[in-house]
């Protein structure tokens, strides 16, 4: 991926909330969401993120304010749903960027018909940017693999077939929520140690910190997409919280996988950071020496030199006690997604080698993305070593799992000198007392 004027980090926004120190949504940015103003029974269109506010995409279209070469990428972008807009792949996508770019420059002409189509983002709802048809759910951090594995088998933590094959199981689509709706604590199938299994709430509740990435057009129905080719079918990439019932798990995951423990609830943040965007932060892909290499279907030189991307991630946590003292979320891990063992391209051909087809919207989660050290473990299954150390909060509460009330916020974002920083803005839900009928 070429950088380009897009990406220049002197560009300056007439929007100047986006020209803030800091800010999650500078021009270099513009990722995309759905959304209307909160509360209203407008209807969901397409938005860009620019600075604290949104550029209503289908007010541009109405308008056609980024002329007759963009208007079908403009009008697919404005839509209720992006599946139309991620069906166009990186042309469109691209020209519609730099188009972007321009109008929202200082000086730029488009200004006098694109400011009134902002809307606050304080003022806003989303909704999941794109009808996702299919969810799958990897397991890219050898880290996370590890580690919980670890708990399970002491000798043998790492499964043989981890550093050969990209480990993933099929997700539930219906059960996908945008940042901001919460859920409730699910029941489930139980056995305590000791005890014949039973119907109960899930008593070791969990989060997973995890990155979603959106496939593009997708490939016919028997034909893999090739290393060369993967990078051109993903959209963009937003944020995912895996959220995980670890009692059920440990009960019903043998031998097919996860099933009720992973389904419930998954939340994404409402904001797509594109590819194009993150050109900046790509960075090597390298494997220890030691470690078998990717099999030639699952290498390019291309991947080697700049597979992987380096996204600071983090989740924060904050009790119902906190929230009522007015503590702000307490951060309780920082990594980044460079760590991965497989990248984002491995992860596209590697799905669709036998012949799977990928359609445009279908969304693959990349697994707990832990680090390498303890501080950065991106569940409390681990950082609680399986509920044996509680991990203790600044205001003296301690938690092994997740309590009601708590909510848990997952950030990333990208920085480093001569770029501009690219954020994703946050990932957010509380968990509710388990269901009552
Ligand atoms: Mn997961």
């Amino acid at each position: 991926m070429q950088l380009n004027e897009t990406h220049d980090p002197a560009l300056v926004s007439w929007v100047t909330s986006a020209n803030a120190a800091g800010c999650d949504f500078p021009l270099q940015n513009l990722p995309f969401a759905v959304f209307r103003r909160a509360g209203s029974q407008e209807p969901w269109r397409g938005g860009v993120a620019i600075g604290d506010r949104i550029l209503d995409l289908a007010h541009a279209a109405d308008l056609k304010a980024l002329g007759s070469a963009q208007q079908a990428a403009l009008q697919a972008a404005s839509q209720g749903e992006l599946n139309a807009f991620m069906a166009m792949g990186p042309a469109a996508w691209s020209g519609l960027r730099l188009a972007l770019s321009r109008a929202l420059r200082e000086g730029a002409a488009e200004q006098r018909l694109l400011q009134d189509g902002l809307i606050a983002q304080d003022q806003a709802e989303y909704r999941l940017p794109a009808r996702v048809g299919d969810y799958t759910d990897f397991y890219t951090s050898v880290h996370h693999a590890t580690n919980v594995g670890r708990l399970f088998r002491p000798d043998n933590p790492l499964m043989e077939n981890y550093k050969w094959v990209p480990i993933g199981y099929h997700g539930r689509a219906s059960s996908l929520r945008v940042s901001g709706v919460d859920f409730h604590r699910p029941q489930g199938q139980l056995r305590a140690p000791g005890a014949d299994p039973a119907l109960q709430p899930c008593a070791r509740l969990d989060y997973e910190l995890e990155l979603g990435i959106y496939a593009g057009p997708g490939n016919p129905w028997g034909q893999p997409i090739r290393m060369q080719d993967a990078e051109d079918h993903i959209f963009g990439l937003c944020l995912l919280n895996d959220w995980s019932a670890r009692d059920v798990q440990a009960w019903e995951y043998q031998p097919l996988g996860p099933f009720l423990a992973k389904n419930f609830a998954t939340t994404i943040s409402p904001w797509i950071v594109t590819l194009e965007a993150l050109a900046p932060y790509r960075t090597a892909f390298t494997r220890p020496p030691e470690d078998p290499q990717p099999l030639p279907y699952l290498s390019s030189a291309a991947n080697s030199a700049h597979g992987a991307v380096d996204i600071r991630l983090a989740v924060g946590l904050q009790t119902q006690g906190m929230r009522a003292a007015g503590l702000a979320p307490e951060l309780i891990t920082r990594t980044s997604y460079r760590h991965a063992y497989w990248t984002m391209a491995q992860l596209i051909t590697h799905h669709t080698v036998n012949g799977c087809d990928l359609q445009p919207g279908d969304l693959l989660g990349t697994g707990t993305l832990s680090g390498p050290t303890p501080g950065e473990a991106g569940a409390l299954l681990e950082i609680t070593e399986g509920g044996k150390k509680p991990l203790t909060l600044a205001n003296g509460e301690t938690r092994t799992f997740l309590q009601d009330g708590d909510a848990v916020v997952l950030r990333a974002h990208c920085e480093k000198p001569g770029a501009a920083r690219i954020g994703f803005g946050e990932c957010l839900a509380t968990v509710l007392p388990a269901y009552q009928a």
